[in-house]
């Protein structure tokens, strides 16, 4: 069998889920969160590119940007409406990662000898003799200069960190680890150090794999690969629901969240319930329209009270109404345009707009100024605010 690391964990994680990605190729959305990781991935690997020198921060950050920039057009987000506010989001997100890290992590002072490489390493089964293959992509590997020391880097975009102590069976990591010893068999396995480094918390968490822990970890792929084949074997590939199912691109086709999809797919309303509806949408439109007409009768009345007692806030037993007023100012152009021509500035205001136009003043003459005081209109509007009285939550109301 040719798997990878990943098909091997998702198995683990659901078998169905497995089936869906791996047998029936089923396509995937672009998940906001997969792009963002893959184009963080890209940057880190263009930081470590030396054209005989390395990039500048400035120049990894310029090159994250554009990446998102065209990245964040295939994206599937969760929500349209949120769309731009989410990219925004992770573009920040990114930048703040790439800073963080360029700190602690001067490419100067590593010697990185291969990026993203592709790999791919043969797995003997002692039980069957079948040889199986995993491939993958290792997304950095530091040798030491001075001595035979190898260090492989994973850089997770993730939350989560895990403990050093849940490294020691890491299948990933021991992988990994493999990989190196196969590639170059007089290397100890105490040699090469594997690392996951978590982008967001900017920490890396290492350990080495001594033989047996590798011996360890063959037999967990060996076990993985066996489970497969007999799933396969037997055409079964029982659902596993879990904490990771929010993040399953295949809910739509899974028997577990069924009903749920029904739900949603088979939804429409029948002629009795459109017809109840639009008799009680109609109905409350209605009183919508005589709501409004009352309340505007009833601030009409509060305000020619106010006025004529020159009052600004009245009470009732339990609330009380403040008005206040807030000038409006605009100006008649048919009057403002003669003086504003004689001036010369009537084409800066040719679309009428008053807050050019009050920007401008000051400059203009004297007496066009004076013309222009003629043609401004001052308009107040008033505005009730309905408040409770002792602490209970006020509630405003514009006019
Ligand atoms: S929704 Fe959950 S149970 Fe269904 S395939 Fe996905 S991970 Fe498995």
């Amino acid at each position: 069998m040719r798997t990878s690391y990943s098909a091997l964990d998702t198995y683990k994680t659901c078998p169905l889920q497995y089936k869906f990605r791996q047998i029936d190729k089923e396509k995937t959305p672009k998940r906001p969160e997969q792009v963002f990781g893959t184009v963080v991935h890209d940057a880190l690997k263009y930081m470590f590119e030396r054209d005989p020198l390395y990039p500048t921060l400035d120049e990894v950050v310029s090159h994250y940007k554009s990446a998102w920039k065209s990245a964040a057009e295939n994206v599937m987000w969760r929500d349209e409406a949120q769309k731009e506010k989410e990219e925004a989001m992770y573009m920040e997100e990114g930048l703040a990662i790439l800073k963080s890290f360029a700190k602690k992590n001067n490419p100067w002072n590593f010697n990185a000898v291969e990026l993203e490489s592709r790999f791919s390493v043969d797995v003997k089964d002692p039980e069957s003799g079948e040889t199986h293959t995993l491939v993958g992509i290792m997304d950095r590997l530091d040798k030491d200069p001075d001595s035979s020391q190898y260090e492989i880097i994973d850089y997770k975009t993730g939350k989560k960190m895990p403990s050093v102590a849940m490294l020691e069976d890491n299948m990933q990591l021991g992988l990994y680890s493999l990989v190196i010893v196969e590639r170059w068999p007089d290397l100890k396995p105490e040699d090469i150090t594997v690392s996951l480094y978590f982008l967001r918390h900017n920490e890396k968490v290492s350990t080495t794999m001594a033989q047996e822990k590798l011996e360890l970890v063959k037999k967990n792929i060996l076990e993985v690969i066996r489970a497969i084949e007999k799933s396969m074997e037997e055409n079964n590939f029982p659902p596993t629901p879990g904490p990771l199912c929010g993040w399953c691109d295949f809910r739509h086709l899974c028997p577990m969240w069924a009903h749920e999809y029904k739900k949603e797919e088979e939804y429409t309303p029948d002629d009795n319930e459109l017809k109840e509806a639009l008799s009680e949408f109609l109905a409350l439109k209605d009183t919508e329209d005589q709501t409004k007409k009352r309340m505007a009768a009833l601030k009409d009345i509060i305000n020619r009270y106010l006025d004529a007692q020159g009052l600004e806030r009245v009470f009732s037993s339990d609330s009380y109404v403040t008005r206040s007023s807030q000038e409006r100012v605009s100006y008649d152009m048919e009057k403002a345009e003669p003086a504003l021509r004689e001036a010369g500035v009537w084409e800066r205001v040719l679309a009428p707009d008053k807050k050019k136009l009050e920007d401008m003043l000051p400059d203009l003459p004297e007496s066009v100024q004076k013309e222009l005081e003629e043609a401004r209109k001052v308009s107040v509007s008033k505005t009730l605010r309905v408040s409770k009285k002792k602490g209970v939550a006020e509630e405003e109301e514009e006019e």
